[in-house]
């Protein structure tokens, strides 16, 4: 399996608009970062987990070519709001997406991109998706995958295992039964914001208190502000533990 960053940053990306601080200012590629997002391939196709705002210039960046399955973790604008952009992996596999969620999120697709799924007139096209309710438990392209609840802040967001493999972002707490389902990863990618806790976010101390419970062999931390200098963090963290970066591949297993 090959998971590969297509974003790391926290919902303002980084950088910030307006910011001149050393990190937004940095010449370091490693320091500007996307929207969060992942993908997974094995067997020659591509999951893509959640679709940001940057979804084309990740694309891009990465050379993605197909999408085969959408898997969301929650509706918040900074995972769903480039959507519209699997317009052109329809185009390029010729197939209609499968796009999993939960019914909430669902729901809220239906809403934000109501064009979608009403009769309107022929323009640039629309993206053709198919919604489908999320299992806790489903193969997919020679993966074991599971998704469970974490809380992000008193938001109930998916997290998503793929063999040994879990993307845990958007969180602050994991509950004891999310836990279980984290035990024996080779790979782990947690969110963390900031330094400090956050309401909604795990602080980097709080991530690496958790990840420590769960013993992943490897951890990479997501969702970063420009609070965080790509070296100067990694310095302060152990060997088996980095932030990750835009563009980062790592192969699982
Ligand atoms: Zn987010
Ligand atoms: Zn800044
Ligand atoms: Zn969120």
């Amino acid at each position: 399996m090959k998971v590969t960053i297509l974003g790391s940053g926290t919902s303002h990306g980084v950088p910030m608009i307006g910011c001149e601080c050393e990190v937004c200012t940095s010449p370091n590629p490693k320091n500007r970062r996307f929207r969060p997002s992942i993908t997974v391939e094995n067997e020659g196709r591509v999951i893509l987990v959640d679709t940001t705002p940057e979804l084309r210039l990740q694309a891009l960046a990465v050379g993605l070519t197909r999408v085969d399955v959408v898997l969301f973790t929650h509706t918040h604008a900074d995972h769903i709001f480039g959507l519209d952009d699997l317009r052109r992996f329809n185009d390029l596999t010729g197939e209609a997406i499968p796009v999993f969620g939960d019914r909430e999120t669902l729901d809220d697709i239906r809403r934000i991109y109501r064009y979608i799924f009403v009769q309107t007139q022929e323009g640039g096209g629309k993206p053709r998706i198919e919604l489908h309710e999320v299992q806790r438990r489903f193969g997919l392209f020679g993966l074991d995958i599971r998704s469970f609840y974490v809380m992000h802040g008193e938001l109930p967001v998916l997290a998503y295992r793929f063999d040994d493999f879990a993307y845990v972002t958007d969180v602050n707490r994991i509950p004891p039964d999310a836990m279980e389902q984290l035990h024996g990863l080779e790979l782990l990618v947690l969110d963390a914001v900031r330094y400090k806790p956050h309401v909604t976010h795990f602080g980097l101390w709080e991530a690496v208190h958790v990840a420590k419970e769960l013993k992943a062999k490897r951890v990479l931390f997501t969702h970063l502000s420009h609070q965080f200098d790509h070296e100067v963090t990694n310095a302060e963290l152990a060997s088996h533990m980095a932030l990750a970066y835009d563009g980062q591949v790592i192969e699982v297993g």
